[in-house]
């Protein structure tokens, strides 16, 4: 890039999302916007009016003083001189001059009212508007998108500073056009005196303006770039400082080590900002000093006008007063710059995240054509994105409405997985995967999943209701209390949920005023409970529902399910052979490939590796 281009895009670099950021704004409301923009125009121009106007009342009040003086003190009218005025109405000229001024004065104040009126307002708009739109895309997200964690980085930033930054951009965009407009009626009035003086008021202002751009420029790229290590920095914090992780940190002792970590990155980043904010300081005020030494020949330049009788004394006075005001303009301008980049890197942000392409499940079709078929996978293939080897590969299987299917093997073979494709969570990257003869990525989203009742083995724990956790399986019930409870009934969870102390109406977690929190079996039987709430579902699946329930209760859990499944489709994993020899049809994977399949009965014939997997177990509990 040549050197102009990259200079160029340096100093505007920082105002590359000055557009967006108040086309946001008038988006959100634009009575308010245009109320905005005529306050700073008029705050910009009083300023100067003012100046003018108190020239005007110098010379008003010269001009009276001298003419008294003439006429002889008490002498009320100029009859020696034979002058058509008397002292008194030139008095009063200068009392009309006053009051316009202090006219002035008021508008002012009222436009600064007005300008931070109007912008209160507008901050709570904002906020909830940016907000909502961050949170709207994020349901359109897909779960690899969720994993990826660069993205997810960008999500999180965007919500922090949601509230705030959109705001504070504009503010600051608005701030410096009051600025702009200042200098530009001080440049109108000043031109009078010279041109030259215009150019003097540029040159004091300009070259601080265009060094503290670009250095803003160059802290945006340098915040921007290192973005992955304030990422680590905000991640060791919430380890140190959150309820869940607090436990192990103290019990682990992992403190003083993860706050080492924290501190060596904050060294490092600091060397960075010192040397750039040392740069852009010694430039700001190398380049400050060019423009004070400006200011102050203009000033002199003036006095000596004054004094060699080119110019009345209430000129001077406006002309001195321009240039010191245009100096706190550009002061003023110059500090709007300095922020500025780092809304700019909180809106360079949200635009990513909001522009973030979405994957296209736009399936429409309501029926399969083999109603009945159930599901089948034909060579399905999954690669999580970045990884090199596939977490599944080769998976060919058919399970009908009525059949169990249990999914067997060593963490990390691969079950998981195979779920989440089945229920549309990701695509597969090989193969494809049926339900009654039609690709999942034709069926329309919500019908797929009102058929489809899932609990991971990570289920969500709501600090909601008891419960809306359980009614959170099936969204058209979400407050049906009825349906709550025959639900908890089938997930066993009924018994311990009316012991608390608000029966279903019992908040959970600590985050919340009163908040209950319950043991890990006491969660999975209302996972349990969540998924008995998709009463609906043809197809329910199970990821290790019972790993923290006892042994008896999961038996029970299981004949449960069995018979809520009767003309479904069942799927569980487990590793409670107790449960898998149950099902119809059981799958042993691993690596990601299908080992092994059958009945428990063919299974053990076969002696292969599921025998030895039982039989291990099964010497376990002898
Ligand atoms: P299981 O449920 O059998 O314990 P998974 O299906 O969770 O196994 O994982 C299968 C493989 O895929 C593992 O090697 C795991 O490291 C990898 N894996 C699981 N989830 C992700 C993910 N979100 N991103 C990348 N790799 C993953």
């Amino acid at each position: 890039m040549p050197d102009s281009a990259k200079f160029q895009r340096g100093v505007l670099g920082v105002f590359a999302y000055s557009r967006r950021a108040l086309l946001l704004v008038w988006t959100t409301n634009k009575p308010l916007s245009i109320l905005l923009g005529l306050l700073t125009v008029i705050a910009g121009i009083l300023p100067g009016a003012m100046a003018y106007v108190g020239a005007l009342i110098v010379d008003a009040v010269i001009h009276a003083s001298l003419l008294h003086r003439q006429t002889g003190a008490g002498a009320g009218v100029g009859v020696l001189s034979g002058h058509p005025l008397n002292s008194g109405s030139l008095l009063f000229n200068v009392v009309r001059y006053v009051a316009l001024e202090a006219l002035l004065v008021a508008f002012t104040s009222m436009a600064q009212r007005g300008l931070s009126l109007a912008q209160s307002l507008l901050r709570a708009q904002l906020g909830q508007r940016v907000n909502v739109m961050i949170l709207e895309k994020a349901l359109t997200l897909d779960l690899t998108q969720f994993e990826d964690s660069e993205f997810y980085d960008k999500l999180t930033r965007a919500r922090r500073e949601a509230s705030s930054r959109p705001l504070s951009l504009v503010m600051r965009t608005f701030g410096l056009l009051q600025n702009a407009v200042s200098l530009i009626t001080f440049g109108g009035l000043l031109v009078h005196f010279s041109p030259w003086a215009v150019a003097l008021l540029v040159l004091a202002g300009l070259p601080a303006f265009i060094a503290e751009a670009k250095f803003s420029g160059e802290a945006f790229r340098l915040f921007r770039w290192r973005a992955p290590e304030s990422r680590m920095q905000i991640y060791l914090e919430s380890v140190l400082a959150r309820e869940d992780t607090a436990k192990e940190v103290k019990l682990f002792q992992l403190g003083p080590r993860l706050l080492d970590r924290y501190r060596e990155i904050f060294v490092r980043l600091y060397r960075e900002d010192r040397d750039l904010t040392l740069r852009r300081d010694a430039w700001g005020f190398g380049l400050g000093l060019l423009g004070t030494l400006a200011l102050y020949g203009g000033y002199t330049w003036i006095a000596a006008e004054t004094v060699f009788g080119a110019m009345t004394v209430g000129q001077m006075t406006m002309y001195l007063m321009l240039l010191r005001q245009g100096q706190s303009a550009v002061t003023a301008a110059l500090s709007a710059v300095g922020g500025l980049y780092e809304d700019n890197l909180y809106l360079s942000n949200l635009y990513e995240y909001l522009e973030q392409p979405v994957g296209n499940s736009t399936g429409t079709l309501a029926a399969g054509p083999r109603p009945g078929d159930g599901i089948r996978f034909e060579g399905v293939e999954f690669i999580y994105p970045g990884a090199t080897t596939p977490a599944l590969s080769a998976i060919d299987l058919h399970v009908r409405p009525g059949e169990s299917l249990a999914l067997v093997g060593q963490n990390g073979s691969g079950k998981t997985t195979l779920i989440k494709l089945l229920t549309r969570l990701y695509h597969p990257t090989k193969g494809r995967i049926l339900l009654d003869g039609l690709d999942l990525q034709e069926w329309d989203e919500t019908l797929l999943r009102q058929r489809i009742g899932v609990i991971f083995q990570d289920f969500a724990r709501y600090q909601m209701l008891v419960g809306e956790n359980i009614g959170a399986g099936d969204v058209r019930a979400f407050d049906d209390e009825s349906r709550w409870r025959s639900a908890a009934a089938q997930g066993l969870a009924a018994e311990f949920v009316d012991q608390l102390p608000a029966g279903y109406k019992t908040q959970l977690g600590k985050w919340f005023k009163d908040g209950r929190e319950l043991s890990g079996g006491q969660w999975q039987k209302i996972a349990l409970a969540r998924a008995f709430m998709r009463n609906e579902a043809d197809i329910l699946v199970l990821d290790e529902p019972t790993a923290a329930i006892d042994a008896g209760a999961e038996a029970e859990v299981f004949e449960h399910f069995r018979e809520l499944t009767r003309n479904r489709i069942a799927i569980v994993i487990s590793h409670r052979f107790s449960t898998v020899r149950m099902t119809d049809q059981i799958l042993v994977l691993e690596e990601g490939r299908i080992v092994e399949r059958g009945s428990h009965e063919s299974l053990m014939a076969a002696d292969g590796r599921y025998a030895h997997l039982f039989t291990l177990q099964a010497r376990g509990y002898r």
